[in-house]
């Protein structure tokens, strides 16, 4: 049972680096613990997979942390031009949206999945679904002994080149469940700590409206750390039962984490209405209150904002919704439309995170090829490394560049062709 490549990992970085390596010539084996392949890419983009974004190169970069020139040659091999000829030549069309999204014209990220999987079969990949790796070792004459469960049984697979692609630690639901961390420990290399990115963070005080995923759109949150910002985002913001999601506080989740992580102080300063000024805003509140029968606190905040978020803004703003409005009263309102003050104490677990943050360390990581500087034969793909992005369709392109690397340098001198049986 020798192969020259084992990939371990279906997901997007295992199909694609295992598809690739074939298409050169290699023998490969792809083992996948889950009943099927690319169970994360399936759900990815609520289903509609955002698979890369078609930002410049210099632009895409600053998306990624925390050192996103690792991924230049990854990148320069294999970005999101070469990603959509690619699925174009499988048969999947793709459509562009705002912000330079890129997601399949189906709309559905299992197309992509299912395109991908033919493709890599196709090509000659062997891939074993319930497929469970145990354990790893690298023998004295340097082959890859690899030992899993399949079908009630314990089996071993030898290796010339061995890739890990077991993702990170974020919805460990899909398969995710960090199995490779511990690997690339015994093989010699460090591993970045790891937290939940792109992960909902907690508010203090939320609870007890019992928001049921309210949206706001159009504001503008800053996040500050023992009253320093550490970041700040504009768009789309979502209340819920225990404190904020949606793009905007995912987008900052990342440094909110670290900041937490850190025991700093953490406030997240709300801005309800970003495109008014303050005497703006005054004088909007002057026109409603003489054009219209205002006379109560709440009715003057319904002209502002969808009711359910009502009872919320009076709270923070110390304003009694039945009153009638008086001059101290509006100034208030302005004040905590402009700043409302939010306070962070804590984030959701990787359950419910997008992304993980920290990872195999790049140091230790040929970025020209994907190969283990500590370990020959032995190469990294995907969420496993330290390297994560902003929502946008990055992440998938990360894996997608790290994956046909990978891929393309492990059978660049794989001249041989064994089978698997
Ligand atoms: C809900 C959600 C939505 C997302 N949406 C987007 C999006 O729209 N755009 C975007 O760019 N990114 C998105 N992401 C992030 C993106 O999906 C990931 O970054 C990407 O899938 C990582 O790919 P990967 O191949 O490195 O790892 P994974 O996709 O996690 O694949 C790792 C594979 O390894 C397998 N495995 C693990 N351990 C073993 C073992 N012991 N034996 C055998 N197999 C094993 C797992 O079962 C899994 O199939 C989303 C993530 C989530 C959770």
């Amino acid at each position: 049972m020798l192969v020259d490549i084992i990939v371990v990992g279906a997901g997007a970085a295992g199909v694609v680096a295992a598809g690739r390596a074939a298409e050169l010539g290699a023998s490969v084996l792809l083992l996948e613990k889950m009943e099927k392949p690319l169970r994360k890419l399936r759900i990815s983009g609520k289903g509609r997979g955002n698979i890369t974004n078609t930002k410049p190169p210099e632009e895409f970069l600053q998306k990624i942390y925390p050192d996103a020139s690792f991924l230049r040659p990854a990148f320069s091999l294999f970005f999101s031009a070469q990603l959509v000829q690619l699925l174009g030549k499988i048969g999947v069309r793709t459509v562009e949206e705002r912000g330079g999204r890129v997601f399949p014209a189906s709309q559905r990220a299992w197309d992509v999945a299912e395109a991908l999987t033919r493709w890599a079969r196709r090509a000659g990949v062997e891939l074993l679904c319930h497929a469970q790796v145990a354990s790893i070792a690298q023998r004295s004459d340097g082959l890859f002994s690899v030992t899993f469960r399949h079908k009630g049984a314990t089996r071993t697979a030898q290796g010339k080149k061995l890739l890990l692609a077991t993702g990170g630690l974020a919805y460990p639901a899909t398969g995710s469940t960090g199995d490779g961390y511990g690997w690339a420990k015994k093989l010699g290399h460090r591993i970045a700590p790891l937290r939940p990115a792109l992960t909902p963070i907690e508010v203090a005080g939320f609870a007890k409206h019992g928001f049921r995923d309210l949206t706001l759109r159009n504001v503008k949150l800053t996040a500050t750390a023992d009253g320093r910002p550490i970041g700040e985002a504009l768009g789309e913001l979502m209340f819920t039962g225990f404190g904020v999601s949606g793009p905007i506080a995912l987008r900052l989740s990342r440094s909110v984490v670290d900041a937490l992580q850190a025991q700093r102080k953490v406030a997240l300063m709300l801005d309800w209405k970003p495109a008014l000024s303050r005497q703006q805003l005054q004088n909007r509140l002057e026109r409603e209150l003489q054009r219209s029968e205002i006379h109560s606190v709440g009715a003057l905040l319904r002209k502002l904002m969808p009711a359910p978020f009502i009872p919320f803004f009076a709270e923070q703003a110390a304003l009694q919704i039945r009153a009638k409005v008086c001059e101290n009263d509006r100034q208030r309102v302005v004040d905590t439309l402009k700043c409302c003050t939010l306070h962070a104490f804590g984030y959701r677990p990787f359950s419910e995170a997008i992304i993980t943050a920290g990872g195999v360390l790049t140091d230790e990581v040929d970025g020209a090829t994907m190969q283990s500087k500590l370990a020959k034969g032995l190469y990294f793909a995907g969420e496993l490394l330290d390297v994560d992005a902003d929502t946008g369709g990055y992440n998938l392109q990360i894996a997608f560049s790290t994956g046909w690397l990978a891929g393309s340098s492990m059978a660049a001198d794989s001249p041989q062709t064994t089978s698997w049986e």
